[in-house]
């Protein structure tokens, strides 16, 4: 008996997203090997870190770079360097900012749920623009002397939408010596993004380790300036400062580290052409069924160039709710996670998946559904 049956723990199917609530991402065996033989010795634990650091910095064409607990912990580690620099009396002072920079501005339309992180170091999110649209004069006006940062969620098929573009932000904010983080916590694939934001000048670039990547669920990158990942350091564990509470592992370090490299030595192409066959494989069985039209949608829910099927269902026809349907596959055995779409759509998300469930996830659709197989 596994340890999820000893605890009643049912496992999950994830055809939904690299979501933390279910656990994230499979970290490939290799990755787990090397945090095992981590976890056999003691270490200088901030002579790893940098040392790790300065080898992920290479390997990502980075200045410089620094494992966090997670992409969120990067926001606040960030948003802590950008205050406090390596002054030892402002570090102490967190989270009361009096006479400190204690303004990070971001768009309106920009915001995701994620930059409390931002506001735990005590800062003030100014927004700029509305719902629909951000102009360069709204940022110009918005930058002052207490602007500790530019915080920038990374979607690329938002461009579209009335944000500044990242060039344009970057130039604004640099004229002004303001430096641009950029939260692109599921920005991977494609792998690039961990040098092209960094390369178009943002000054400190934050991922998750555990979504695309597949590392350890408590680990993240901050790439970018070396000035700024040393006041990150500066925050961060074991030094016991804002950053104390989000420690991270020699385990998760080592982990990371050997994730980038396994991701950096595959050829992505190959990664997006499984996807796409998984994707098709799931149309192919369901698009023209009664009630039911299937197609490849693109990008996925947060912009990445990566498909996903698309499975809409003619509910009256079917006599069955979408949600019915979502419920049925999380009570089921195995149980499945998808996501739903639009109205009465539901979506399958082949990033998350191993090689082969489509078919499981295919399976279970056709039982809840009673098609014939
Ligand atoms: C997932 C996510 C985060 C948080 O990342 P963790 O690594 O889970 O801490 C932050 N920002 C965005 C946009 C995300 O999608």
């Amino acid at each position: 008996m596994g340890i999820y049956e000893e605890l009643g723990i049912k496992r999950i199917v994830n055809g939904n997203a690299t979501l933390t609530r279910l656990g994230g991402s499979i970290m490939p065996r290799q990755v787990v090997e090397a945090m095992i033989e981590a976890s056999e010795s003691f270490v200088d634990i901030v002579e790893l870190q940098g040392r790790v650091g300065q080898e992920i910095a290479r390997l990502t064409r980075n200045e410089a770079a620094y494992i966090s607990s997670g992409c969120a912990a990067a926001l606040v580690l960030s948003a802590a360097a950008c205050i406090t620099g390596l002054d030892p009396e402002k570090r102490e002072r967190l989270p009361h900012l009096e006479g400190l920079k204690d303004e990070v501005i971001v768009h309106r339309m920009g915001r995701v749920g994620y930059d409390f992180a931002v506001r735990q170091t005590g800062v003030r999110l100014v927004e700029i623009g509305t719902e629909e649209r951000t102009t360069e004069e709204d940022l110009r006006r918005a930058i002052h002397e207490r602007t500790a940062a530019i915080l920038y969620f990374m979607r690329p098929d938002w461009t579209d939408r009335g944000l500044i573009p990242l060039d344009r932000t970057i130039a604004i904010a640099h004229e002004r010596n303001v430096p641009v983080i950029v939260d692109a916590a599921a920005q991977v694939p494609p792998v690039s993004t961990l040098w092209s934001i960094t390369g178009m000048g943002v000054d400190l670039a934050l991922f998750s380790g555990g979504k695309g990547l597949r590392g350890p669920q408590s680990a993240g990158l901050i790439l970018g300036r070396k000035d700024l990942i040393d006041a990150c350091a500066f925050n961060g564990p074991p030094h016991p400062f804002i950053g104390r509470p989000m420690k991270v592992g020699k385990e998760e370090m080592v982990g990371m580290l050997v994730a980038l490299r396994l991701y950096l030595a595959q050829d992505e192409r190959l990664l997006l052409d499984r996807y796409e066959r998984q994707v098709k494989y799931l149309i192919d069985a369901f698009n023209g069924l009664p009630g039911l039209t299937a197609r490849r949608t693109f990008p996925s829910e947060a912009g990445q160039p990566m498909p996903r099927a698309e499975i809409v269902l003619d509910e009256r026809r079917l006599e069955m709710t979408r949600d019915e349907v979502l419920q049925g596959l999380m009570e089921g055995e195995p149980a499945v996670s998808l996501a739903s779409s639009g109205k009465s759509g539901l979506s399958v998300n082949p990033q998350t998946l191993e090689e082969g469930e489509e078919r499981v996830v295919a399976q279970r659709l056709r039982e809840i559904l009673r098609l014939e197989a």
